[in-house]
């Protein structure tokens, strides 16, 4: 089969492999129909994720049919038509019973396309399906349900619930790429009085208008000036970090009022300071964490009412067999303001425009 192989910092390739094999019998194999690129599979490309080994398939948010079921499998069968989110799961380990799925000591976690062969690619084998995958009802497309695979889960899980964002909340939203996007959406469920989204590129903040942010402010800005005018000289009630650079932390502990919350999303390289100085007489919540994904079944129900509309993700598509030229679409969002691409199986490529004479 194809598939998208890193091979080493800066090097990766659309290349033939083995086909993907039961290896326990928890397992399923999965014909792959759509997937996508994620900020995370940038960084691993870049030589900052060192336990994901050259040789190893790309990709961990995919939805596709299933093709061969292990022995042990008993709630999906050949066919069905499944998504596959970023964290598996044992289901049976200390941290999976309380439903903390990207904690699980079991082997679980975010494994695919990390540690082990992922899902940019015509088959994946996907461990532990019967608590990792998600069977799709009938009325939704797989396009509707691809965002619910990692950046969603995220947003919600990590940003919204982790931040206790209530009705009548002020939120600022610090990074407006896919994941602060999602932050941007899903945190509408709560009825906040207003989502202030922070961005350095104005490309991203229109599209925070479009996701239902009430204002944006270019981070090159008096960021704290206007927020705090916005607030009575308070600041808001959560601060969601969805960037991951020190400074985009130190402004969403800076931005947020007396008794608020600092949910943290961002991935981090390096340390930031943490200002007690200024923090410890201001009760204060600063919450980090990795999604869990446990919240996919009830966002599935939420695009499916027509509550949240996950397409408005997909800026772009391409035949799965031309993943390369989508790395390079994805990867230049600042020239093709791309949010999300989407891969498709069954997408014919595109035709090669004839030599001119
Ligand atoms: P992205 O790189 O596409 O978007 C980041 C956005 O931040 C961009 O729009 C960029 O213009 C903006 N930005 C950069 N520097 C800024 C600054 N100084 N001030 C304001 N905005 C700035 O990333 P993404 O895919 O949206 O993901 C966001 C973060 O969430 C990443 O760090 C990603 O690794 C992380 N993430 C975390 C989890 C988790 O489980 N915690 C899961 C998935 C992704
Ligand atoms: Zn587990």
């Amino acid at each position: 089969m194809k598939a998208l192989v890193y091979h080493g910092p800066g090097l990766k390739g659309w290349d033939t492999v083995a086909d993907p094999e039961i290896l326990d019998q928890t397992d399923i194999i999965v014909k792959i129909d759509i997937t996508t690129i994620c900020g995370s599979d940038l960084h691993i490309l870049k030589g900052d994720v060192p336990e994901t080994s050259p040789g190893t398939v790309l990709g961990h948010e995919a939805v596709g049919t299933v093709q061969e079921v292990g022995h042990n499998v008993t709630t999906v069968k050949v066919g069905d038509r499944v998504l596959l989110s970023c964290i598996s799961a044992c289901g049976r380990c200390s941290y999976c019973k309380e439903g903390r799925y990207g904690q699980c000591l079991g082997g679980g976690g975010w494994v695919l396309g990390h540690t082990i062969n992922g899902v940019q690619a015509e088959y994946a084998r996907v461990p532990f399906a019967d608590t990792s995958v998600y069977k799709i009802p009938e009325n939704l497309t797989n396009e509707q349900v691809l965002f619910l695979a990692d950046i969603l889960p995220t947003a919600f899980e990590v940003g919204v619930l982790n931040g206790k964002v209530s009705p009548g909340d002020t939120i600022a939203i610090i990074g407006a790429g896919p994941v602060g996007l999602s932050a941007i959406m899903t945190a509408q469920l709560y009825s906040p009085e207003r989502i202030i989204a922070v961005d350095l590129a104005d490309s991203r903040l229109r599209s925070a208008l479009l996701f239902g942010a009430d204002t944006t402010i270019n981070a090159t800005d008096a960021v704290k000036e206007q927020i705090m005018g916005m607030t009575s000289g308070l600041g808001v009630d959560v601060a969601i970090e969805a960037v991951g650079t020190p400074q985009t932390f130190e402004m969403a502990c800076d931005l947020v009022k007396p008794g608020g919350h600092v949910a943290n999303i961002g991935v981090h390289g390096h340390s930031a300071t943490l200002h007690l100085e200024s923090l410890w007489t201001r009760d204060v919540t600063i919450t980090t964490g990795l999604v869990d994904s446990f919240t996919i079944p009830r966002l599935m129900r939420l695009v499916a009412s027509g509550k949240l509309d996950s397409s408005l993700f997909a800026t772009h598509h391409y035949p799965l067999s031309e993943s390369m030229t989508a790395y390079d679409t994805f990867s230049n969002a600042a020239e093709t303001n791309a949010l999300k691409v989407v891969l498709d199986a069954a997408k014919p490529p595109q035709p090669v425009a004839p030599a001119s004479v």
